[in-house]
């Protein structure tokens, strides 16, 4: 199956915090999109990969994707090496997306940052003739890397007010990630009703800055250009 965009990210629940409203949106426009997690984020101090699985499962049919896959790299320690970037490429020119979207290149967790780099690399590598798979090449036109953690200036932001609520309800689905009172384990700094709220906050105030409710910001590692002034309104 061709997919329009394929997401990249390191663990389960990256690409709900990151930008699950984007995907959301562009999904009623009838975009086909995928979703890759490199891990299943077995680290974790909260969950299990079990609990991890069923909640990833629950999130996906709320984004209602065509696909989730894991690529079952290991959570913390993964390396952007020739055997995984192989294997990143493989999928890339097996579903053929326009547009990429990954993990910030720079975060709290280390691994979003390799992610990033590993997810460019292969995009990149995936075009090169000479790097043979028994595919066809393919080449990404577009990688554009979501924000998680760290507040990064976004070089365009994606209107998701009308998404807003989907994607809190697919983030809610990790119940033993992200705030949940009833929850007896041990508190994280992502578990806290804090976090949740900076989610809110960093949408509400993206969009508060682009003229609408909610917003998702990306940055883009090569300069954006529209065909037409008008497509900024
Ligand atoms: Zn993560």
């Amino acid at each position: 199956m061709k997919l329009d965009i394929l997401v990249f990210g390191a663990h389960p629940d990256d690409v709900e915090l990151g930008c699950s409203g984007t995907i959301i949106n562009h999904l009623k426009n009838g975009l086909k999109i995928g979703i890759i997690d490199l891990s299943r984020g077995e680290l974790g101090t909260r969950g299990t990969v079990e609990t991890r699985n069923q909640e990833t499962t629950q999130s996906t049919k709320v984004l209602g994707v065509q696909l989730r896959e894991n690529m079952d790299f290991k959570d913390g320690l993964f390396e952007n090496n020739d055997e995984n970037k192989i294997k990143l490429i493989k999928k890339i020119r097996k579903y053929k997306p326009e547009i990429v979207l990954t993990n910030a290149p720079n975060d709290r967790h280390p691994d979003h940052g390799r992610s990033s780099e590993l997810t460019i690399d292969a995009c990149f590598l995936s075009g090169l003739e000479k790097i043979e798979t028994g595919q066809d090449i393919w080449r990404p036109k577009h990688i554009y890397h979501y924000i998680q953690f760290n507040t990064i200036l976004p070089d365009f932001v994606v209107d998701i007010t009308e998404e807003m609520d989907k994607k809190l309800e697919s983030i809610l689905c990790y119940k033993t990630q992200f705030y949940n009172p009833d929850s007896k384990e041990s508190e994280t700094i992502i578990s806290s009703e804090d976090f949740l709220e900076s989610i809110k906050y960093r949408a509400k105030d993206l969009g508060r800055q682009s003229d609408c409710k909610y917003a998702e910001g990306f940055i883009s590692n090569q300069t954006l250009k529209v065909n037409s002034l008008k497509d900024l309104i």
